[in-house]
């Protein structure tokens, strides 16, 4: 392989939100056609191609500042139905700005979009807060697998684009 990258990826954001249940789905991928392991609960690992390039997608659900040392992107997860996950996001944000690399690619995850009749936070609150921030958005479902590939391939993509 004369393209091979590997890219390490966190997960945060409050408890229950969904991470675990994301990454699972990330993990599960019928899309992909390469090779995945899994390395302990909070750690998985998955060969993915994108673009011609072999990339190694290593995920992280772990707590701890440790979690942002070489980490090239983050996954800011909120559940649509839960008020406070939305607000504290500022704060989770301000975590990972002080802790991790300074290039980190941010994704921002409004997970549990399947809930629509359950929603407290409106989605143009999240776009809006994104744009200022820099952030890319996308909300998801890790229930009925809407957006939950694509969220980690956008992830992916974007890194890919700052790598180049
Ligand atoms: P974590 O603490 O952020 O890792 O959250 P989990 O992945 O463990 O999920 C917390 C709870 O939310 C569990 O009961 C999940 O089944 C549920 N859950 C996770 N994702 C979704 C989703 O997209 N939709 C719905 N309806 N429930 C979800
Ligand atoms: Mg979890």
């Amino acid at each position: 392989m004369d393209d091979y990258h590997r890219f390490k990826v966190v997960l945060i954001g409050d408890s229950a939100v969904g991470k675990s249940q994301l990454h699972a789905r990330f993990a599960r991928d019928e899309f992909s056609m390469d090779s995945k392991a899994t390395i302990g609960v909070d750690f998985q690992a998955r060969t993915l191609v994108i673009d011609h390039k072999t990339i190694k997608a290593e995920i992280w659900d772990t707590a701890g500042q440790e979690r942002y040392r070489g980490a090239v992107g983050a996954m800011l997860v909120y559940d649509i139905t839960k008020r406070e996950s939305f607000d504290h996001i500022p704060r989770w944000l301000e975590d990972l700005r002080a802790h991790a690399d300074k290039n980190i690619v941010i994704i921002l995850i409004g997970n549990k979009m399947d809930l629509e009749d359950q929603r407290s936070v409106p989605m143009e609150d999240a776009k809006e807060f994104a744009e200022k921030q820099g952030l890319f958005f996308l909300e998801t479902s890790a229930l009925n697998s809407t957006n939950a590939k694509n969220s980690f391939n956008t992830l992916l993509i974007e890194i890919l684009n700052t790598v180049n």
